[in-house]
């Protein structure tokens, strides 16, 4: 892929305010990425493709990652950032809400990744459970919302979200098949690995 493309992208992004993946947070997943054999990544929150089309460069051979964004015009600007990254044959984008679409998808996946509305993280969980192939690992963003979740104090706005993060922080460390780590990079960063050999 041609890096100057992918700085190009990004760059937009930025400039039109996506919320596009923080760099800290990009070399963490990419560090694990390196050290996994990925072939199945499901990604929740697209966006315009940038974490996508970095994450694409990872994958094993015949790699593929499936997407899901529910803002039409963010899908388009995806697929055109995609096709812009060399990129289409790796990456594929469900255009709906996840909450509909989650429940159709079948097979597993080797890594997910959570990066979409925060007061449905527990509801996504879920499925990532069912979706999460036996060594898989679950990535979720974001967790730690600009410190609101370790803070008592929160202003209404923000209160559905942060009680739902603190729900999916909390099965994710109370689940026993899953070693959980929460990582104070970007606006939080929880990896949960799945133990091998253990249904969940
Ligand atoms: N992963 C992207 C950033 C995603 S930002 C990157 O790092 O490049 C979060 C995105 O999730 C937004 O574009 C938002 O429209 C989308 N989103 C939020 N809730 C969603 C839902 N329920 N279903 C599908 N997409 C959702
Ligand atoms: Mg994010």
């Amino acid at each position: 892929m041609n890096k100057t493309e992918l700085a190009k992208i990004k760059q937009e992004a930025l400039e039109e305010h996506i919320p596009i993946i923080m760099d800290d947070t990009l070399e963490v997943i990419e560090k694990l990425l390196q050290n996994r054999k990925v072939t199945k990544i499901l990604e929740i929150g697209t966006a315009v493709g940038y974490s996508a089309i970095c994450f694409s460069k990872f994958l094993e051979e015949n790699g593929v990652i499936d997407t899901i964004e529910r803002e039409e015009d963010r899908v388009e600007k995806a697929k055109e950032n995609i096709k812009r990254a060399e990129v289409e044959e790796k990456v594929h984008i469900y255009s709906g809400d996840a909450v509909e679409v989650l429940p159709t998808i079948e097979g597993k996946y080797d890594m997910i990744f959570i990066d979409a509305a925060k007061g449905k993280y527990p509801f996504f969980l879920s499925h990532a459970l069912r979706l999460l192939a036996d060594d898989g690992i679950i990535l979720a963003d974001n967790v730690l919302y600009k410190g609101y979740v370790m803070s008592d104090y929160n202003k209404h706005k923000q209160r559905t979200a942060v009680r739902n993060l603190r729900e999916y922080l909390k099965e994710v460390s109370e689940n026993p098949n899953l070693e959980t780590e929460i990582l104070e990079v970007g606006d939080g960063l929880a990896v949960s690995i799945r133990k091998k050999d253990e249904a969940i």
